[in-house]
C-alpha cells in the first residue's frame, strides 16, 4: 500500500534552484515511489544564524511504499549526494529535504518526528504545502486552510514559473 507524504525541499547555497530541480528529480526516482505534485517555488529570508542567503523553497507529495525510516534515509542520501554539509545548525545549506507528513501517522523517535515539529509556524512550508494540498487535515485536525490563515507572507515571495532570480527586498 502507498501512503500520501508530504516533503519540504529548501536549498540556499550552491545555485539553489539547480540544487532544488536535482532533488526533485531524485524524488521522483526513488524505489517504490510516484511523485504526484509539485508546488510553486517560494524565496524566502533566510532564518538561522547570521547573515545568509535568500532560500529556495518548496513542496512536493509523493505516494510511496518505503516506511517513514526508509523515506528519512533515502532524503539523506540525497541530501549526502548534493553535498550537504552539517556545520552550524540552521546554516546554509545546498539542500535540505524534511518529511512534513506521512499520511495520517503521528511519529516521536528520536530520529524522526512526524508532522514536523515546526510545520505550523514556517510560512515558506504552509505556503506551498497550500497551493498543492489545499484541503488537506493535519493528524492532529487543523487544517491546511486554518495554517494558512494565521500565517503571514512577511519575507517570502512566489515565484512564477521559470522565475529564480531576484530578492524578497
Ligand atoms: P529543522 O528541523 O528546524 O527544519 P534542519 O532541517 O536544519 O532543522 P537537520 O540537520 O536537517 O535539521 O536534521 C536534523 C535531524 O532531524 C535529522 O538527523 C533527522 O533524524 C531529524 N528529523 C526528525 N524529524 C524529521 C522529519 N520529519 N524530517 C526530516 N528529518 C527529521
Ligand atoms: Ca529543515
Ligand atoms: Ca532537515
Amino acid at each position: 500500500m502507498r501512503t500520501e507524504v508530504y516533503i519540504a525541499l529548501g536549498s540556499n547555497l550552491n545555485s539553489p534552484p539547480r540544487q532544488v530541480q536535482r532533488a526533485i528529480s531524485s524524488l521522483a526516482r526513488l524505489p517504490e515511489t510516484k511523485l504526484i505534485h509539485t508546488a510553486p517555488w517560494y524565496r524566502s529570508r533566510a532564518i538561522g544564524p547570521g547573515k545568509q542567503a535568500d532560500y529556495i523553497n518548496t513542496v512536493v507529495s509523493i505516494a510511496t511504499a518505503l516506511t517513514p525510516r526508509q523515506l528519512l534515509r533515502e532524503l539523506q542520501a540525497i541530501e549526502n549526494q548534493q553535498g550537504r554539509k552539517r556545520v552550524v545548525r540552521w546554516g546554509p545549506r545546498s539542500i535540505d529535504l524534511d518529511i512534513l507528513l506521512f499520511g495520517k501517522r503521528t511519529i516521536k523517535s528520536k530520529i524522526l518526528t512526524i508532522p514536523h515539529p515546526h510545520l505550523t509556524r514556517r510560512n515558506f512550508v504552509i505556503y506551498p504545502l497550500a497551493d498543492i494540498a489545499p484541503d488537506l487535515v493535519l493528524p492532529d485536525t487543523t487544517s491546511v486552510q486554518k495554517l494558512l490563515a494565521n500565517t503571514c507572507a512577511e519575507g517570502i515571495v512566489r515565484l512564477k514559473a521559470g522565475e529564480t532570480l531576484g530578492s524578497t527586498g
